[in-house]
């Protein structure tokens, strides 16, 4: 990796950060608060949260098995993938590399910030070639995006190729594992001490059933970590998505148990889908989630429509000719879907 003041703007690296009032209060001692213009009525909500999440974060860091100064957490994860770019890429100067297909965040928050975005195809199984990804990149590539299990086809990118790319970079890697707790793979989480240049993702929207309270996070070395906090706003998780994120933290098992469930339904599912006679395949996934092949996606996707069933129409994605990609519900979610595409007729 090149040392991070070559990879990091100039601006951020030598960014005075906003410092607030309860920055520059860290004692604990204190009960009387009147360096922050709150209200002192109406508690707790009249109180600024913590900016840093200190607490949330020393929880957190049991659970994902990392250091409290390895994590950021953001507004969902896509406040970190925008904060990878503003703290690393010049616009109109750096560059990213992607797999594509992948999550389309990476390439709107490219745009946003005037980033040019290459995207390298994966083969026709989605599987990544590291040396493709790496013959992408040139002396202004800042990043390479890499999503495992990858959203929409599902899969899991294989490790040893990963391996290759970030070996092979001397730039930032980002790996979002947003779906990870589905996958059978070692989590790249877990292996922050020994590749010093990945940014890995994680989200409470997904197993953790929390999409509704913005909340993600990232683990990188803790350099990196002190960027992301320089500039973010300074009171981006609210107090409300603080004590719902502990709230949920201590039903864990209960993420687990949703997890061994969704895993069992989509099994029968995909397995259902295969015997309907519009379906031409089924991708393999290690997420709660599938990519299926059928003869018209539009036709298809319309009439699921009509039955008040609405699942993503990928069919425009590139190597997603035809592709619908399914998200697993409840049981009872799941027999509607397939009775109602058993009773599909052309
Ligand atoms: C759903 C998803 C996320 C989650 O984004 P949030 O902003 O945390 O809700 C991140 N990455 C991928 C690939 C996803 O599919």
């Amino acid at each position: 990796m090149k040392p991070l003041q070559q990879l990091v703007r100039a601006n951020i690296w030598y960014l005075k950060p906003y410092s607030s009032a309860r920055d520059e209060y860290k004692g604990v001692d204190a009960s009387v608060f009147l360096d922050a213009n709150e209200n002192p009525y109406n508690a707790p909500y009249n109180r600024y949260p913590d900016p840093l999440q200190r607490d949330l974060k020393e929880e957190l860091a049991v659970i994902k098995q990392v250091l409290p100064s390895q994590i950021f957490l953001g507004n969902g994860s896509d406040e970190a993938i925008d904060l990878l770019f503003r703290i690393f890429c010049n616009p109109k100067e750096d560059n990213v590399v992607a797999i594509a297909p992948t999550y389309g965040m990476y390439k709107v928050c490219a745009d946003i910030n005037e980033v040019e975005y290459r995207s390298v195809l994966l083969d026709e199984n989605f599987a990544l070639n590291a040396e493709q990804l790496l013959n992408a990149t040139d002396q202004h590539t800042k990043m390479i995006f890499l999503c495992t299990p990858n959203n929409p086809s599902g899969n899991d990118l294989d490790r040893d190729e990963i391996i290759k790319v970030i070996n092979g970079f001397q730039g930032i890697v980002v790996i979002d594992e947003a779906y990870s707790d589905f996958s059978k793979q070692k989590p790249f989480r877990l292996d922050l001490m020994k590749y010093e240049n990945i940014v890995v993702l994680n989200t409470f929207s997904k197993a953790w059933g929390c999409a509704g309270i913005r909340l993600g996070m990232a683990f990188a070395g803790s350099e990196i970590i002190d960027l992301f906090n320089k500039v973010k706003y300074p009171y981006n998780i609210n107090l409300l998505t603080q004590h719902q994120a502990f709230d949920a933290l201590k039903r864990r098992y209960d993420v687990d148990k949703w997890v061994g469930v969704l895993m069992y339904e989509r099994n029968q599912l995909a397995a259902s889908f295969k015997e309907l006679p519009f379906c031409r395949k089924v991708y393999p996934t290690d997420a709660n989630f599938f990519l299926v092949k059928v003869d018209d996606a539009d036709v298809i996707y319309k009439y699921l429509v009509s039955c008040g069933i609405i699942v993503r129409n990928r069919s425009r994605v590139e190597l997603c000719g035809n592709c619908l990609r399914i998200t697993v519900g409840t049981t009872q979610e799941n027999n509607q879907l397939l009775s109602a595409l058993r009773s599909y007729k052309k």
